[in-house]
């Protein structure tokens, strides 16, 4: 059996729904069948969950609803209309939109999650309709019948371990399950979304709860590429590569896959299988464990992400200082502050952090205690700071990775701010500055691959 899941491009429009039926009916391994929302038509147009986003905000402002509500339902409507679902079904759909606002919530980040949360909801629920009205047998099931739980984080919620025994007793129905994706609910039986793309994660998490043989996750690309198409032109694509490299690729900017995602799929061994709804022949990119996985390449992917600032502390005998590194993390705690990385030498320490995170005045705040507490010779903070991650199993046991790595950024006079390697030794993480990012990624990804086809 199948779990399926379709992104929000995908579920755009009348004309996609036809293309995801079709994939659908075409194997009946394909039973269970994961939504998002609405996504863009073309690129000037709107997402769902961010007119969502819009609509609770209005809500929360006492603003004028009428407009909001009309441009969301309008999508939904014309998807609809496409399958001529009977329009007292349209209008039940209706009436759920417009009921949000006149709901209870324990606080208004629940209020914005629920609202989130009706993107995928409904469009799920059109999906059953219009595969009724095929005369499909089909089932609408949401995270309180199937017992999808999640943690008290609003916007970021995490899947609780219950969620699998829940799982396990629940009985599949005949036909086709369908599943809006996105969101959970507490313990207390609020909507609580997960971090943005997250459907991914619903249907990762439905494939472990009923074993599925194959996580299928259909997109708007022929498969994952070996670099970001927007930086290096017509990359190579990744037809098969392991649950660790998509972590670490994805960690740096990958976007195709959710990187929570993987979990449930690792905890299961179920492989996952990226495809594109608009060429569903193509056999797209397959992420397996490592023991179905021979390396064919000495490089998988290499990706870099631009969100990152760096602490460059230095002091004299810092080897030697006892408590050192554990006063700089315990400032880190009082600002509510993690890290990424902390590379360290002899004298110096960087410590590399995900920038999205500071709000305003925090870094220069935690800058100061740390001048006063830990009386560094130098601080210097770098703001402007990308990490580029080169990730392959084939390297592990190849000699002069590295230097294939460095020798064309230093052809090209980009210095490298920091070299880490992975105790996986699957990964090699740099540090450089932001604009110099781009040239390194290409750099990198054509003395692998395009020195290496000549
Ligand atoms: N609709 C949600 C979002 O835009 C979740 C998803 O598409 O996976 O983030």
């Amino acid at each position: 059996m199948k779990v399926v899941k379709f992104g929000g491009s995908s579920l755009a429009d009348g004309p996609h729904f036809e293309k995801i039926i079709k994939i659908i009916t075409a194997d009946p391994e394909r039973k269970i069948i994961v939504t998002s929302a609405p996504g863009k038509r073309d690129k000037n147009d709107y997402k769902i969950t961010d007119l969502l986003i819009e609509y609770a905000n209005r809500t929360l402002a006492h603003q004028d609803l009428s407009a909001i509500q009309e441009q969301i339902w309008q999508r939904y409507a014309a998807i609809g209309n496409y399958f001529s679902v009977p329009s007292e079904k349209m209008t039940r759909l209706k009436q759920i939109l417009l009921d949000l606002p006149k709901k209870e919530y324990q606080i208004d980040d629940y209020l914005l999650a629920t609202f989130k949360a009706h993107g995928e909801i409904l469009n799920a629920h059109l999906l059953t309709q219009i595969l009724q009205k095929l005369n499909l047998n089909a089932h609408f099931a949401g995270s309180g019948e199937l017992g999808i739980e999640v943690t008290d984080n609003p916007q970021a919620a995490m899947i609780l371990p219950d969620t699998y025994d829940k799982l396990a007793q629940y009985h599949l129905p005949a036909g086709y399950l369908i599943v809006p994706g996105f969101y959970g609910l507490t313990k207390q039986k609020q909507i609580a979304t997960f971090s943005r793309g997250g459907s991914d994660i619903t249907g990762a998490v439905l494939a472990r709860g009923f074993h599925a043989d194959v996580y299928e996750n259909f997109t708007d690309v022929d498969a994952i590429y070996a670099a970001n198409p927007a930086i290096v032109a017509h990359p190579r694509a990744i037809n098969k590569m392991t649950y660790r490299e998509m972590r670490e690729l994805s960690y740096a900017g990958f976007s195709v896959f959710h990187d929570e995602a993987i979990l449930p799929a690792i905890a299961a061994n179920i492989p996952i299988n990226v495809k594109n709804t608009n060429h569903p022949r193509l056999k797209g990119t397959m992420i397996v464990p490592a023991k179905d996985f021979q390396p064919a390449n000495v490089i998988t992917g290499v990706a870099t992400a631009t969100h990152f600032s760096a602490l460059y502390l230095h002091r004299y005998l810092l080897n030697k200082e006892v408590g050192f590194t554990l006063k700089l993390l315990q400032i880190f705690y009082k600002y509510h502050i993690s890290y990424e990385h902390m590379p360290s030498g002899i004298d110096d320490l960087t410590v590399i952090f995900d920038n999205r995170q500071f709000t305003a005045g925090v870094r220069e705040k935690m800058c100061q205690e740390i001048r006063t507490e830990l009386q560094p010779d130098s601080l210097e903070w770098i703001d402007d700071y990308a990490i580029i991650m080169v990730v392959g199993e084939g390297m592990r046991n190849k000699v002069g990775v590295m230097a294939k790595i460095i020798e064309p950024l230093a052809a090209q006079n980009i210095g490298v701010h920091m070299i880490n390697q992975g105790a996986s030794r699957i990964s090699i993480m740099l540090g450089t500055k932001r604009k110099d990012a781009p040239a390194a990624v290409r750099q990198i990804y054509n003395n692998f691959f395009i020195q290496k086809a000549k």
